[in-house]
C-alpha cells in the first residue's frame, strides 16, 4: 500500500501546477498557422500580456524558456564589451550575469549572499563611483527563486535616478508575474523578462521581453536575427510567420490561462497569494520555535508571495522532501544553488494554488517532521489555519 496513490501535486516553484482548462486547451488539432483564428488569437495576447506586466510599451514572445529570454534580453540592448552590473541576491541573477559574460560583456557583481535584498545604499555607492558611465545595464531579478528574496525594483529605479545614471533597468519577472505585484511602467523598468509555466500557468516552453523606447533604441552590436525582438514586435511580420512555425498550443494554453487570470483580477491574484504566503509563513513560525527549521529570509516584507525556501540542516532537506514525494505524493522543491543543497528546501506557491492546496502542502511535511524525527514546534498547522479562516 501506498499513501502517495492518488492525485500527485508538484508543489516546486515551477513549472507550476496547470489548471485543467489550460491542458483542455491545448489537447485539440493544430490550426492553419498562416490565417484567421491563430493569428486574431496571438493578437489578442499581446494587450494581454502588457496588461499583466503593466505596461504600454512593447512585448515579443520567444519559444524558449527563461533562459531564452535572458539571452534576447542582453543581446537586443548591449555590446560584446559593454560592461553590466549584476545585484546577485541568488543563484538566478548570478546565472543571468554568466549568460552575459558568456555574450562577452563585462560583468561586475555586488554579492548580497543568499538570505539578504539588494542593498540599495551599495547600488548609489556603486552607480555614483561610474562618472564615466561605463555600466550600460543594471541587472536585478525580482524575485529569486533559490533564495525567496523579494527585491524592491521601484527602489532600485529610484536609487538609479537620484545619481542619475544612465544605465538601463533590467529586471527578471520569471518567478513573481502573476504572484507578487510588479509595475514595468510604474517602477521604471526599462526590459522585463518572464516565462509562461509559473505565475502564467503554462507548460514551460514560451517566454517573454517586454522593452520600451529607450531600451529599443540602445541597440548594440549583439543582435542576431532570430532573437531580435524588432520583427517579434511587428504583428504583420510576425504574427503570420513567427520566425518559423508558431508555437500553436502553447498559443492556446496561454490564451486559457490569461482569461483565467483576468477573470480573477490581478488585484485579487496578488491579495490571494498574499494570503497564502502568510498561511504558510505562520506554520513555520511554530516549527521554528523548536529544531533546527526556519525560514531563509527572516524579514517579511522582503519575502517572495510566490515560493519560499527554507533551511532545515543536512541531510533533512532531501530527506523531508523524499518522503514527502514517495509516502505522500507531494514533491516540494531542491536547495536549488544552496551549499548544501540538502540542507534546504523549497515550497512553490505560485499560480493555481488556492487555501486547501497550501493546507495540504503544511500537512504533508508535519506529517513528514514526525516521520523523519525531525525536531520541530507545534502548533503549525492551527496557526496556519487561523490564517486561513481571517482570510
Ligand atoms: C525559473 C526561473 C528562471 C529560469 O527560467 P527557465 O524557464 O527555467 O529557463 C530564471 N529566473 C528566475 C527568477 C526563475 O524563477
Amino acid at each position: 500500500m501506498s499513501l502517495s496513490n492518488g492525485r500527485a501535486y508538484l508543489a516546486i516553484p515551477g513549472p507550476s501546477v496547470m489548471p485543467d482548462a489550460v491542458l483542455q486547451a491545448m489537447h485539440r488539432a493544430s490550426p492553419n498557422i498562416y490565417e484567421g483564428e491563430l493569428h486574431d488569437l496571438t493578437a489578442s495576447l499581446i494587450p494581454d500580456l502588457k496588461k499583466v506586466a503593466m505596461t504600454d510599451q512593447n512585448v515579443a514572445i520567444y519559444i524558449g524558456n527563461g533562459h531564452a529570454a535572458w539571452e534576447a534580453a542582453l543581446a537586443n540592448v548591449l555590446s560584446r564589451s559593454d560592461t553590466v552590473l549584476v545585484l546577485a541576491t541568488g543563484r538566478f541573477c548570478i546565472g543571468w550575469g554568466e549568460m552575459a559574460a558568456g555574450l562577452g560583456m563585462k560583468v561586475e557583481t555586488i554579492d548580497y549572499g543568499a538570505q539578504a535584498p539588494i542593498d540599495l545604499a551599495l547600488v548609489e555607492q556603486h552607480l555614483a563611483a561610474d562618472k564615466e558611465g561605463r555600466i550600460k545595464a543594471v541587472l536585478a531579478v525580482h524575485v529569486d527563486t533559490s533564495t525567496s528574496v523579494k527585491n524592491d525594483i521601484a527602489g532600485l529605479r529610484a536609487t538609479m535616478d537620484k545619481v542619475g545614471h544612465p544605465a538601463l533597468l533590467m529586471a527578471d519577472c520569471i518567478a513573481s508575474l502573476g504572484c507578487d505585484r510588479f509595475e514595468m511602467d510604474a517602477w521604471g523598468v526599462d526590459v522585463m523578462v518572464s516565462g509562461c509555466q509559473k505565475g502564467l500557468m503554462t507548460p514551460a516552453g514560451v517566454s517573454f521581453v517586454w522593452y520600451n523606447a529607450k531600451a529599443d533604441a540602445a541597440r548594440g552590436d549583439c543582435v542576431t536575427t532570430y532573437w531580435d525582438w524588432r520583427p517579434r514586435t511587428d504583428p504583420d511580420i510576425y504574427f503570420q510567420y513567427f520566425d518559423g512555425t508558431a508555437p500553436t498550443h502553447h498559443l492556446f494554453g496561454l490564451r486559457k490561462a490569461l482569461d483565467i487570470m483576468f477573470e480573477e483580477g490581478l488585484d485579487a491574484i496578488f491579495a490571494r497569494h498574499e494570503v497564502l504566503a502568510h498561511t504558510i509563513w505562520a506554520a513555520f513560525d511554530c516549527w521554528s520555535a523548536k529544531g533546527p527549521m526556519k525560514l531563509n529570509i527572516v524579514d517579511p516584507a522582503c519575502r517572495s508571495h510566490a515560493v519560499t525556501s527554507v533551511e532545515i540542516g543536512s541531510p533533512h532537506g532531501d530527506a523531508l522532501r523524499y518522503w514527502c514525494e514517495h509516502t505522500c505524493g507531494l514533491t516540494l522543491g531542491i536547495g536549488l544553488g544552496r551549499d548544501p543543497a540538502d540542507a534546504y528546501f523549497r515550497i512553490g506557491h505560485m499560480g493555481h494554488v488556492n487555501a486547501h492546496m497550501i493546507m495540504g502542502v503544511l500537512g504533508t511535511i508535519d506529517a513528514g517532521l514526525k516521520a523523519l524525527d525531525i525536531p520541530h514546534g507545534s502548533g503549525a498547522l492551527e496557526a496556519a489555519a487561523g490564517v486561513i479562516a481571517r482570510g
